[in-house]
């Protein structure tokens, strides 16, 4: 039996330890910290219960599809909370735009900000669709390395229609009259490390899914999910081991021979999956030679998406006036992307993310108190250098409370009756994230598809990638997807 090595327990390497195991190869999932999931991990400040990172899922089909390869039922192990209304957009003058997968619920608030838009948004709705399925059922789980290959799924006048030809802000603006409508589906660009006025059209298939699809919570949070999907592994034979790092991916006659462990062990593999991030992975695992040459020069290459600073609060009270998920946007809304992604320069008045689970799953905090997450996107660690992070948080915590008094959400620094906060420095540190990026690498256009680093290595026979920074991309239901395409690879080239 082949034996398979994959080096971190996050989403992509737990699936396609999954699909591994289930093809018959024998597989061992060594994770570096106690708990699996990587950035989908878990924190637990007394009796409040906060998922670390990802907080919005979406795309269930994905899941359900995953519990399906090894005969189990994802329904029976997790129980999804729907969430509708969905986000809420807040503008620094006062406007607000919340999206619901409810089409009259949708028309009826879309139509405060741009009257007569029922049918523009049924096109757009049937556009989007048609682009969605197309892009996921020729594109996304292609697993073709060669850019003839991928472009040639399509035809000519598919490709136009998806929208490759203009920025994400422009396509949106084909089908609504409001600034705040396409600010606000063009704020998604933002989970790709991209601006809305560069990222290509195509990515309006972000909303749409998540519209068609819905937004969910598992009950238990996002961890819910994790914990499922690692039992999951764990009954198909899969040997995980926690706090477990691995320190180098050793290498014999051109081939990965096994991994070297911090703790001076070695585990001898034919095959080695890397969970790690790809650039993390090509900087600072490959054994010395020609890989590690190749590697760093790409790492060095790659567009990455931003960092984060993110808070975690449990609160003495329950809040009043917000729902689950709000997303507070800039007053100058291109500047801000402009300075965030291009410019890599920190914010006075950044846009941030909030995110109070406990108002669909109560459990996550003690009774008649809820859980509140902020996400801050700031640039990579390499752009803020020199930054004391200790003032920066204290900072950017004043500015987001002061935002949130503005929007009459009565939340005051001393309803915090625990905090946690997480820095670029420290996301790196816990989970192996290169320059800190929260996303991995981005998805502009020469990041996409067969120009996104691919789920093989070229230049160390037997070393695979699964994860955030290779194909089809970032986000639960990507690595999710990615951990079967390179589980696919893998069968391919070992039958
Ligand atoms: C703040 C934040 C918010 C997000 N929000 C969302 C969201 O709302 N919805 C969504 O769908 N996605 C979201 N995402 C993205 C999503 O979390 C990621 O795309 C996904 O979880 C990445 O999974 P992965 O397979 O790449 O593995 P990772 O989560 O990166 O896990 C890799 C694992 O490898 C381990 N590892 C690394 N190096 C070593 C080593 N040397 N030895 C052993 N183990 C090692 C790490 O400890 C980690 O456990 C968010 C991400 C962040 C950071």
């Amino acid at each position: 039996m082949r034996s398979v090595a994959i080096i971190g327990a996050g989403l992509g390497g737990l699936a396609a330890a999954i699909h591994l195991q289930r093809a018959g190869l024998s597989v061992t999932v060594l994770e570096q910290n106690e708990r699996i999931g990587g950035r989908a991990g878990l924190l637990e400040l007394g009796s409040y219960r906060f998922d670390t990172g990802p907080s919005l899922l979406n795309y269930p089909w994905v899941f359900e599809e995953l519990f399906t390869t090894v005969g189990a039922r994802f329904h029976d192990a997790v129980q999804l909370l729907p969430v509708d209304p969905g986000i809420t957009f807040r503008w620094q003058d006062g406007r607000r735009l919340t999206l619901s997968s409810s089409f009259d619920c949708l028309r009826e608030e879309l139509a405060r900000l741009d009257p007569g838009v029922g049918p523009r948004l049924a096109a757009w709705l049937r556009r989007a669709g048609h682009n969605y399925r197309l892009s996921f059922a020729r594109l996304v789980q292609s697993n073709a390395d060669n850019p003839l290959k991928w472009l040639g799924a399509l035809r000519l006048r598919e490709l136009w229609g998806l929208g490759l030809q203009r920025s994400l802000y422009r396509q949106l603006a084909l089908s609504f009259r409001s600034r705040h409508i396409c600010e606000a589906l063009a704020s998604y660009a933002m989970y790709l490390g991209g601006s809305p006025f560069s990222l290509p059209g195509l990515f309006e298939i972000l909303p749409y899914g998540e519209l068609a699809y819905g937004l969910w919570l598992p009950r238990g949070g996002i961890y819910g999910l994790i914990e499922a999907v690692g039992d999951l592994a764990r009954e198909a034979g899969v040997n995980i081991s926690t706090e477990c790092r691995v320190s180098r991916i050793a290498e014999r006659d051109g081939r990965v021979a096994g991994v070297e462990l911090a703790d001076g062990d070695f585990i001898p593999a034919e095959i080695v999956v890397s969970n790690c991030d790809v650039p993390q992975t090509d900087a600072a695992l490959l054994p010395d030679g020609a890989a590690r040459r190749h590697g760093r020069r790409r790492a060095s290459r790659l567009r990455m998406t931003p960092a984060v600073l993110t808070f975690y609060w449990g609160l003495k009270r329950k809040l009043v006036g917000v729902d689950h998920h709000s997303i507070f946007l800039p007053a100058d809304y291109r500047g801000s992307f402009d300075r965030l992604l291009r410019q890599q320069v920190l914010q006075e008045k950044p846009a941030f993310y909030l995110s109070i689970a406990s108002a669909t799953e109560p459990a996550l905090a003690p009774p008649d108190t809820d859980t509140a997450f902020v996400l801050v996107p700031v640039p990579p660690l390499s752009r803020t250098e020199g930054v004391d992070w200790r003032a920066e948080t204290a900072r950017i915590r004043q500015y987001v409370l002061g935002r949130l008094a503005q929007a009459h959400i009565g939340l005051q620094a001393g309803d915090i009756a625990v905090e946690q906060v997480l820095t670029p420095r420290d996301w790196q540190q816990r989970f192996g994230l290169f320059d800190g990026s929260a996303l991995g690498a981005a998805h502009n256009l020469t990041q996409l598809g067969p120009w996104r680093p691919c789920n093989y290595s070229r230049w160390l026979h037997g070393l695979y990638y699964v994860g955030a920074s290779t194909t089809p991309g970032t986000g639960l239901p990507m690595v999710t997807l990615g951990g079967r395409m390179t589980a696919a690879r893998i069968l391919d080239h070992v039958r």
